[in-house]
């Protein structure tokens, strides 16, 4: 019954989907906690930012992967058998938190987001398959934000940037522990290098989020104009450069 209420709201016009309330969760963080599958696929599909944290600093994915099972009002499955298929589970489990978590993820949720406690929803996953979540969503690169992470950095074993920026910026340190770099490795096939234009958004976000933090002021500044310097050459996504300027403005 409930999912019918929210059906309802949902198909009024000017439906707003992702107002915080007083503990700052969104109505899909509300339905994540309550585990219900068929109105987190409303939500979904009506927009619902799949990037809010909570107070905690929590976003979807950190409250999905605890819940053992969710109940769906709908019959849907499809889009779930790729997931559960692929983390070895039985059909039964086609339910579960993480491969919700992974429906959220696919939908652009970030398996990588650090919450206050400095946790990710990665770490929160059962070990056996945390690997395979890693797989299915690799992180994106620290320094743009739009790869996925190719290189591994020698000595400290970091593998936080792509190739591209790595040949670009030639860092002398690891931006994760700044370690001095020794040396680097690169997989044979490099997989995957160019995402799709859509993701650029998403990532130019997680710049202005969390990335900095990663370095000390002054390197992070270069970096920056560095990068902002590339994508105003390229200049062919003026709201990407609008993002860029903010995070940049943001860090002084
Ligand atoms: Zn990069
Ligand atoms: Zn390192």
């Amino acid at each position: 019954q409930r999912y019918d209420v929210v059906a309802f709201l949902l198909s009024q016009p000017d439906v707003e989907v992702n107002t915080k309330n007083i503990k700052e969760t969104t109505p899909l963080f509300d339905a994540v906690s309550l585990s219900h599958f068929g109105i987190l696929q409303k939500l979904v599909s009506h927009g619902a930012e799949l990037d809010a944290l909570d107070a905690d600093g929590n976003n979807c994915l950190h409250l999905a992967v605890k819940k053992d099972k969710f109940h769906s009002e709908e019959e849907t499955g499809e889009h779930l058998d790729y997931f559960w298929k692929r983390l070895g589970l039985e059909k039964e489990e086609k339910l579960c938190g993480t491969v919700i978590a992974c429906y959220l993820g696919r939908s652009k949720a970030n398996f990588h987001q650090k919450n206050n406690s400095g946790k990710t929803p990665v770490d929160l996953i059962e070990s056996d398959y945390q690997e395979k979540i890693k797989e299915l969503f690799p992180p994106f690169c620290l320094l743009c934000g739009v790869k996925e992470v190719s290189v591994t950095l020698l000595p400290c074993g970091d593998k936080v940037i792509c190739r591209k920026c790595y040949e670009e910026n030639q860092p002398r340190d690891c931006p994760k522990c700044e370690k001095p770099i020794k040396n680097f490795t690169v997989p044979a096939t490099p997989k995957a290098e160019d995402k799709e234009e859509k993701q650029v958004a998403h990532s130019a976000r997680k710049i202005a989020d969390g990335s900095n933090r990663f370095y000390k002021l002054e390197k992070m500044t270069d970096l920056i104009r560095n990068q902002m310097q590339q994508f105003h050459n390229t200049a062919n996504n003026s709201r990407l450069h609008n993002r860029l300027a903010f995070s940049w403005k943001w860090n002084y």
